[in-house]
């Protein structure tokens, strides 16, 4: 194995490596059309060696003591808010988010680190003296051992963040397989976790695609998968990595993709509804899982919801990520914005109504950036393509419905499970609202109602595949299996043998 700094390769054992044979993939920026880098593609035998060297780290990691791991979390923290706006750069070059929002992106990540430097606490367990006989009772997490991280696009250090710091403080080792679409932050994030000073081999990065993600899922020296991506790739994982024969089933948490929608009730203020549905409809140009893509316009309000819409989506910044007033940068890559494109032409032919249509765009000095305008539809119906698929880029739609009991059907009746947002003046909406709708995370007058890093991310239905959410304490029990101890002394054994279920008599 070689070294060339020219190129992204893997971090495996703490040694930056680039194979040479491997197939390489352009990493662009996306605001100029150009290529910034290569990165590598893993083959089988870098599969075999990632896990080889996670393997042999695992012992040792998992008895180092919990107060030990978490103090590698608290430099590994430093280190991020001393490189903050680093990090925050490099999702912009190669994802196109505006500089805040990656700035953010980067917050948010931070806070799990931060959940994680807990891990002590997190790992405190119950204690029950004297359940009978002399015996007393307790419970311990153990690390799994070898863990995989398999993440999107589009929040490339954030992602990474909802999984290696729990997973890591809980005493496993951990690979990640980022996007090969943006893969530097995780490169970056391996730097600082050994300047922290982790063991080599604690935290690896494996570069790839699809045959990098099937080798992982299908190791037997494996023993968990976190997958963030698609629904049809986190079905894929979660059915292929389930189905796993051998001593040790695969654990497998796989979130999928997502249409969230967002209602407007009459009694909403309207000025707050538009700035909620503008941010998260457009903001990263739509390419979130809790993107609002649908706004429910429920009664009376959706003419005047429509009209201020109009208004701002003319008029939205939209630039090179790095600019300071942008407020929407460019799509991932020229194929997806070709995707966008076909999906804006299938709504119009379905007989949506197309308010404003984003496409030819021209960013001046940006001629070759995979741009795209906002684009706004309004009559949207069920069966429409716009409304069933993920589209993943700026497009809102509009569906009008007649009342509250209109708006959850139309909710409850899609098949992702994400996110959701009510804009409502009154309580008791709020509260049937919350109640009756069949999503994972639930805003009320919040349009993004991503939870904090000590409450736990997951959707419903087919957002998500599999039982327990990512991070927060969720996340702690992902990474950990569950083991229960009771403990006697001789003084306290009874003579002879017991051959009835034993009870407190
Ligand atoms: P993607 O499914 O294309 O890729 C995700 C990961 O899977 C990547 O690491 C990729 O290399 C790998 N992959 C791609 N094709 C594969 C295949 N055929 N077999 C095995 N592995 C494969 O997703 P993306 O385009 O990078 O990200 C956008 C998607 O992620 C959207 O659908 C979005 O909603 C979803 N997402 C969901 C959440 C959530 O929390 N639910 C969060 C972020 C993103």
């Amino acid at each position: 194995m070689s070294n060339d700094s020219t190129e992204l390769g893997h971090h495996i054992g703490g040694r930056r490596v680039s194979p040479t044979g491997r197939e390489r993939q352009p990493v662009y920026n996306p605001a100029t059309g150009e290529v910034g880098t290569h990165v590598i593609l893993a083959d089988d035998s870098d599969v075999q060696s990632v896990v080889a060297t996670a393997k042999a780290a695992a012992p040792a990691w998992a008895e180092t003591p919990p107060p030990k791991r978490a103090r590698v979390l608290f430099r590994f923290k430093e280190l991020i808010e001393k490189h903050h706006n680093e990090l925050a750069a490099a999702i912009t070059r190669e994802h196109g988010k505006v500089f805040s929002d990656a700035y953010g992106e980067v917050t948010r990540g931070l806070e799990v680190v931060e959940f994680a430097c807990g891990v002590p606490q997190l790992l405190k367990t119950a204690f029950t003296d004297n359940i009978g006989g002399g015996i007393d009772n307790w419970n311990m997490r153990q690390p799994l051992g070898v863990t995989v991280g398999i993440t999107p696009f589009n929040f490339p250090f954030m992602v990474p963040m909802w999984m290696a710091p729990l997973a890591l403080a809980t005493g496993n080792t951990f690979i990640l397989k980022p996007s090969e679409r943006d893969p530097s932050p995780s490169l970056m994030v391996a730097d600082l976790l050994q300047q922290a000073g982790l063991p080599d081999g604690v935290f690896n990065v494996l570069q790839g695609d699809k045959c990098a993600v099937n080798g992982l899922l299908t190791h037997p020296d494996v023993r968990a998968v976190s997958f963030v991506g698609s629904t049809p790739i986190a079905e894929h994982v979660y059915t292929t990595g389930t189905a796993r024969k051998g001593p040790y089933p695969l654990r497998v948490q796989a979130l999928g993709g997502a249409k969230n929608h967002l209602v407007v009730m009459p009694d909403a203020n309207l000025e707050q509804a538009v700035d909620a549905l503008m941010g998260a409809a457009y903001g990263s140009a739509g390419e979130r899982c809790m993107a609002i893509s649908v706004a429910v316009a429920v009664g009376s309000v959706a003419d005047d919801l429509v009209a201020a819409l109009v208004a701002r989506v003319k008029t939205l910044k939209v630039r090179n990520g790095m600019e300071k007033d942008a407020e929407m940068g460019p799509v991932v890559s020229a194929a997806h914005k070709a995707r966008i494109e076909q999906y804006i032409e299938d709504g119009k032919q379905a007989g949506a109504k197309l308010l404003v249509d984003g496409r030819g765009l021209q960013v001046a000095g940006h001629e070759k950036g995979f741009f795209l305008g906002g684009t706004l539809f309004d009559h949207v119906t069920p069966d429409m393509t716009i409304y069933k698929d993920e589209i993943f880029g700026p497009v809102l739609c509009v569906v009008r419905v007649p009342d509250l009991g209109a708006a959850i059907d139309l909710i409850n009746g899609h098949e992702f499970g994400n996110g959701v947002a009510l804009f409502t003046a009154d309580g008791n909406t709020a509260r049937e609202f919350s109640r009756r709708v069949e999503i994972g995370m639930v805003g009320i007058n919040v349009p993004l109602p991503v939870p904090m890093a000590w409450h736990s991310f997951g959707g419903w239905k087919r957002s998500m595949f599999g039982d327990l959410h990512a991070y927060g304490e969720e996340g702690v029990h992902f990474y950990t299996r569950y083991k229960s101890v009771m403990q006697r002394w001789s003084s306290s054994i009874g003579k002879g043998a017991e051959f009835s279920m034993p009870v407190n008599k």
